[in-house]
């Protein structure tokens, strides 16, 4: 299958990883719009939320590697953003179904 974060998972394509377990893997976004910003992947494969079903274990695993990440960086103190670009209208450009994790500046919203 021809997906970026898919290569990133089997190794095929280098990353920055920070964390991993059993289902998920995070690793640096190539591109940081934030001094912190980590992309939390599922390593089953699917594209959205909206074809998620049967694998909302997936989806579960994914947060709670977050919040396993966000307690040992202790970055609920100062506060996080996450988010999930869908389609054309969010901006999706990898369609493996990722969350950005962004910290380490102030946010402002509502987002542009
Ligand atoms: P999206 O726009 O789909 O929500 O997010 C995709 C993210 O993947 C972007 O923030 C982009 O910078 C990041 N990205 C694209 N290609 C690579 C890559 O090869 N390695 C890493 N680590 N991040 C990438
Ligand atoms: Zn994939």
């Amino acid at each position: 299958m021809d997906c970026l974060f898919c290569k990133i998972i089997d190794g095929s394509i280098p990353s920055d990883l920070v964390y991993e377990d059993e289902n998920v893997l995070a690793f640096r976004d190539i591109n940081p719009t934030s001094p912190i910003h980590i992309l939390f992947v599922p390593k089953v494969h699917f594209a959205s939320l909206s074809e998620s079903h049967g694998k909302e274990d997936a989806l579960l695993d994914v947060f709670k590697a977050i919040r396993a990440y966000v307690a040992k960086e202790e970055l609920d103190k100062a506060g996080y953003r996450l988010v999930i670009n869908a389609g054309e209208h969010g901006q999706q450009t990898v369609d493996h179904l990722h969350v950005h994790l962004l910290a380490g500046r102030q946010f402002t919203w509502p987002a542009g």
